[in-house]
């Protein structure tokens, strides 16, 4: 490893996702710059990680330049929970666009190889089914999701204008719903929502008649998807989809989790917010041709994991 060891940046590294792919760079042998604003993410995520020489905590807002040496970026800096991107939609559409720009100058700057987390959100509410990344998407640009979707949506072709224009070296990963232990409780999506539900005994918040689908992703999968990803060679950009290919209707979510936990909660059924897609899977056969990456952990097993650590800190 000595001789590969990396400074790596992670934007967005004191949030969920992030903070798991600083433990997974660290465990390689890299130095790790963690770059976050706190807004969704937090300094309690990382905690375990301050005393390692090898890693750095910097509290910084990507909207505005940065000005580091690194050898490679990872930029997950964003909210991604559908409450946390609405509560100020133009400062996630600048999060997404700046912090594009702001990451990829610097990445020209410095010659680093950039990977950005993008969505399955780039297909909005997908006519086709399982989503393959030939799909250009149906995404609605004025809806109240907009801020994301077409957030990332621009992040990506900033990415490869970038890649066109100034040949730097670009990897797009689109992941799909992914879960896992330090997702925020009242982070508002559905996996953390009715976990946090079933282990409180309040009602499961069903959105709609419960019928749209999603599928979910374990944190230690997506992670090791992302990290392929990023060591592929020279000239593959993706972009690519990570994801795990179950599919499941939020019926189906509830009940399993009602099970899991051995709770008495009851299901409610309120309001399906605008422009929730019906569908998503993830169509992964470029991931496994090229990354030779299939998920391992399956849905029941990884609520249980994500069921012990919400027991553990609620
Ligand atoms: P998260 O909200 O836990 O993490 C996002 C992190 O970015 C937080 O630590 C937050 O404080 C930080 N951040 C937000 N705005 C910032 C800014 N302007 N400057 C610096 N830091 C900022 O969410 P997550 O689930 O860990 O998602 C990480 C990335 O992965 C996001 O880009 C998200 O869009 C993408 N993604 C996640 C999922 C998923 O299911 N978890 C799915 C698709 C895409
Ligand atoms: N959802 C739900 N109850 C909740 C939270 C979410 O039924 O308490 C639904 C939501 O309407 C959507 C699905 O679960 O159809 C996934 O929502 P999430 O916010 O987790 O992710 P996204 O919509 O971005 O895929």
């Amino acid at each position: 490893m000595r001789d590969s060891k990396k400074k790596i940046l992670v934007s967005g590294g004191a949030g969920f996702l992030g903070s798991h792919l600083c433990d997974r760079l660290l465990e390689q042998g890299h130095d790790v710059l963690c770059v976050d604003n706190f807004f969704t993410g937090s300094k309690e995520n990382v905690k375990h990680l301050l005393s390692n020489p090898h890693f750095e905590l910097m509290r910084h807002d990507v909207t505005f330049p940065l000005y580091v040496e690194v050898d490679q970026i990872y930029n997950l800096a964003c909210p991604a929970s559908p409450v946390h991107y609405q509560f100020d939609p133009v400062q996630t559409t600048k999060t997404s666009v700046h912090g594009a720009i702001n990451m990829l100058g610097l990445a020209k700057r410095v010659k680093a190889r950039i990977l950005q987390a993008s969505t399955s959100e780039v297909y909005g509410d997908p006519e086709v089914h399982p989503q393959p990344e030939s799909y250009f998407g149906k995404v609605n640009p004025i809806g109240i999701r907009s801020c994301y979707d077409e957030g990332k949506r621009c992040a990506e072709t900033l990415f490869f204008d970038y890649h066109r224009q100034h040949q730097l070296d670009i990897k797009v990963i689109r992941i799909f719903n992914t879960y896992g232990p330090r997702m925020h409780p009242n982070d508002g999506r559905v996996v953390s929502n009715f976990i946090v539900q079933a282990l409180q005994g309040k009602d499961i918040t069903i959105y709609g008649d419960g019928q749209q689908t999603r599928s979910f992703c374990y944190v230690d999968d997506l992670i090791r998807g992302m990290i392929s990803m990023m060591e592929t060679p020279d000239g593959f950009t993706g972009p690519i989809n990570i994801g795990n290919p179950g599919e499941f209707t939020m019926l189906e979510l509830a009940e399993l989790v009602i099970k899991l936990t051995g709770s008495k909660s009851k299901l409610v059924f309120l309001p399906k917010p605008e422009d929730d897609p019906k569908q998503r899977r993830p169509d992964i056969s470029l991931a496994k041709d090229v990354l030779k990456w299939t998920p391992n952990v399956q849905l029941e097993e990884g609520l249980k994991k994500t069921i012990d650590y919400f027991r553990a800190t609620i």
